[in-house]
């Protein structure tokens, strides 16, 4: 497993929802949160690492020793939203690309957890901030596409550069064609959603 990024087909994926948690899928939760600590990450979504699954992994510390706050969300919903303020995001997909972002503060998160149970959580801050980011990356969106265009333009010449790196490993044969990924995610959907 690796984190693939911008501009990979996977992230422009709208992933389905799940509808089985097996020991495998398990296995590629842990394998997330081992990832999204090595890169300080806070937050990681299926779609970056080439899965086509509703669900992402968060921990607002990016502390892997702080286990309470680690969770896993299935089949993310957000039932409320309310307020709006700007602040800066980033992406592991993205890497040392930051910009601002106007998202909603305050937001309703209904979920499942790995157990199956409903989950539903109030955040705010930086939580709810990360989870429209994380939920945003199912339906194949990234912060880049909520950017203003002068934002964007700041961030346009590291954009090309990710394009530029991406290509050049497709060409090294890294990375399928397009009908070849979206072929094996065809496939791993049929399996789970
Ligand atoms: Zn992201």
């Amino acid at each position: 497993m690796r984190i693939i990024k911008y501009p990979h087909p996977t992230l422009r994926h709208k992933s389905k929802p799940l509808r089985k948690v097996d020991a495998e899928l398990k296995q590629m939760i842990r394998e997330m949160f081992e990832l999204m600590y090595e890169h300080s990450g806070i937050g990681l979504a299926a779609n970056q690492v080439d899965l086509p699954y509703r669900m992402f992994v968060m921990n607002t510390e990016g502390d892997p020793t702080a286990k309470d706050l680690e969770h896993v969300f299935i089949n993310p919903v957000i039932t409320k939203r309310k307020g709006r303020g700007e602040d800066s995001e980033g992406c592991l997909s993205f890497p040392e690309i930051y910009a601002s972002v106007s998202r909603p503060t305050e937001i309703v998160l209904e979920a499942y957890d790995l157990k199956g149970e409903l989950v539903r959580y109030e955040l705010n801050k930086l939580s709810a901030r990360a989870v429209q980011h994380e939920i945003d990356h199912l339906d194949g969106t990234t912060f880049v596409d909520r950017l203003t265009p002068a934002a964007l333009m700041e961030v346009r010449a590291d954009l090309d550069e990710l394009t530029y790196i991406f290509q050049r490993d497709r060409e090294l044969g890294m990375y399928g064609s397009d009908e070849e990924i979206a072929a094996r995610l065809a496939e791993l959907e049929r399996l789970r959603t």
